[in-house]
C-alpha cells in the first residue's frame, strides 16, 4: 500500500497525477479526506434523532477505511464469518456488530457467539433453531433479530432487490406465526427485534417513505400481540450519484434520516439501527488504469485499459454504470468502448462512451469505485491483486 500526500481540496484526480505517475497501475485510489467528510456528515444526520448507525463492511474493508469508521462511532454489519472476525480486529466492539446474511455456517455462528455480537439477523426458522441448538452448546443465549421481507420494491436495478416476496432473503409476513410458535420453544434464543433491508443504491427517496409504512404495520401486528421489541433494524440501501461524483460527493444524509424521523413509528424506548456501505465508502475510491492498446473497428473503437473485471466487476456483474475519465488527454472527443484485458467478452466497463481522444499509456480513472470495488476483486487469469493507495492518510500503521 503506498500513501500520498495530498495536494488540494476539493481533489481533482487530474491535477493529482503528478503525485501517484511512478504508482504501478492499475490501482484503487482512496480519498481519505472525503471519507471523513463524508462519514461526518452521516454521523451528525443520524446523532439529531439518537439512530444508530452500522457500516456494512462488505462494501469496503480495507484497514485505514475500517480505522477511521470505527473511529467515528460506528457500528458494524457483518455477512459472514471473516467480516466479524475483521471487524473485530480493526476494533468495533462486539456490542456493536450485527451479524445477518441467509448462509450463516455452524462455524460463523459459533465464531459470533463465542464473542458475544450484539445480534444475529436471522432469515428463516431453520437458521433460528440451528442458533438456538449452537447457543445452547455454549451456555449462551443468543440475540435475534427476524429478517422480514417487507415485500417494498426497492425501485433499483433487478440484480441489487433484495426486499421482494420472490428473493432469497428474510422471512415472509405469512410464515411469521409459525416463526412466532418456534421461538417460544427456544430457550436460548431472545428476541430483540425486527430487521428489514430491501436493496441497494437506492435513489428514490420515496422508496424509504415505503418501506417505513411497511415497518410500522409489521410492527404493530408485534405489538397486538403483546411483544415488545427493543430494536427496529432498517437496513441500508442508501444510494450514490454515479453519474456526477464531483457535483455530489456525498449522499444527502440529511434527508435520509429525516425521512425515518418523521414517518417510523418508533415506540418509546425502542432504538432504531440503520445498516450503510455504499453510501458511506463509494465516492472515496477511484480505480486507476492506463490504456495499454486503442483499436479502431469499423464502427467501434476500443480502449482497453490495464485493468478488468477483476478489479472492478460491478459493470459486468450488475450493468452498472461507472464514469469513466480520460486523466492526461487534452483532445476532442471520440467515441469508445472501454474495455478491459481479461479474456471474457463481458469484460467491458461501458459501450460508447465519449473520452478525449485516447492513447496507449494515457491514465484512466473509474470513479465511485469504493464500495464492491476491491471487495470483489478477483485472480481470474491468474492477474495479481491490485493495491490500494490512500490520499490524506493520517492512520498511523496500515
Ligand atoms: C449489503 C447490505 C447492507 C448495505 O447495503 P448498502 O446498499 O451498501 O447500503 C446492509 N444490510 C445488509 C443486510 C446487507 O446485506
Amino acid at each position: 500500500m503506498g500513501y500520498l500526500q495530498k495536494q488540494n481540496n476539493p481533489p481533482m484526480l487530474k491535477d493529482l497525477q503528478e503525485s501517484w505517475q511512478q504508482e504501478p497501475t492499475p490501482f484503487y485510489l482512496y480519498d481519505l479526506d472525503l471519507l471523513r467528510q463524508t462519514l461526518e456528515k452521516a454521523r451528525n444526520a443520524a446523532a439529531q434523532y439518537n439512530f444508530q448507525v452500522h457500516y456494512a463492511l462488505k462494501a469496503n474493508s480495507n484497514k485505514p477505511v475500517l480505522r477511521l469508521i470505527q473511529e467515528f462511532g460506528f457500528g458494524a454489519d457483518c455477512v459472514s464469518g471473516n467480516e466479524v472476525k475483521r471487524a473485530l480486529k480493526r476494533g468495533f466492539v462486539p456490542e456493536h456488530i450485527v451479524f445477518a446474511g441467509v448462509g450463516k455456517s455452524d462455524a460463523e455462528i459459533n465464531f459470533a457467539l463465542q464473542h458475544n455480537i450484539f445480534c444475529f439477523n436471522c432469515e428463516s426458522s431453520q437458521e433460528l433453531e440451528v442458533i438456538d441448538a449452537l447457543a445452547g452448546k455454549q451456555g449462551k443465549v443468543a440475540r435475534v433479530a427476524l429478517r422480514i421481507n417487507p415485500n417494498v420494491d426497492a425501485n433499483t436495478h433487478k440484480y441489487i432487490t433484495t426486499g421482494l416476496e420472490e428473493n432469497k432473503f428474510g422471512i415472509n409476513m405469512w410464515e411469521l406465526e409459525g416463526v412466532m410458535a418456534l421461538l417460544q420453544q427456544c430457550e436460548n434464543l431472545e428476541l430483540i427485534g425486527i430487521h428489514f433491508h430491501i436493496g441497494s443504491q437506492i435513489t428514490d427517496l420515496n422508496v424509504f417513505k415505503n418501506l417505513c409504512s411497511r415497518v410500522n404495520e409489521i410492527q404493530q401486528w408485534f405489538i397486538s400481540r403483546g411483544i415488545q421489541l427493543p430494536h427496529l433494524n432498517v437496513g441500508g440501501g442508501l444510494g450514490v450519484d454515479y453519474y456526477q461524483p464531483d457535483e455530489n460527493p456525498i449522499s444527502d444524509f440529511e434527508s435520509y434520516f429525516a425521512i425515518f424521523n418523521e414517518h417510523l413509528e418508533v415506540q418509546p424506548g425502542q432504538q432504531v439501527h440503520f445498516e450503510l456501505g455504499r453510501a458511506l465508502v463509494a465516492q472515496s475510491g477511484s480505480l486507476i488504469s492506463r490504456v495499454l492498446y486503442v483499436k479502431k473497428g469499423l464502427t467501434t473503437n476500443f480502449a482497453i485499459l490495464d485493468a478488468g473485471m477483476t478489479e472492478l466487476l460491478r459493470p459486468m456483474l450488475y450493468q452498472a454504470y461507472h464514469k469513466i475519465e480520460n486523466l492526461t488527454s487534452q483532445g476532442p472527443e471520440v467515441k469508445y468502448n472501454v474495455v478491459g484485458p481479461i479474456c471474457e467478452s463481458t469484460d467491458c466497463f461501458a459501450k460508447d462512451v465519449f473520452l478525449p481522444e485516447t492513447q496507449r499509456n494515457d491514465f484512466v480513472a473509474i470513479r465511485t469505485a469504493g464500495a464492491y470495488g476491491e471487495v470483489m476483486a478477483s485472480e481470474y487469469n491468474l492477474r495479481d491483486k491490485a493495491k490500494a493507495v490512500y490520499l490524506g492518510l493520517e492512520v498511523k500503521s496500515v
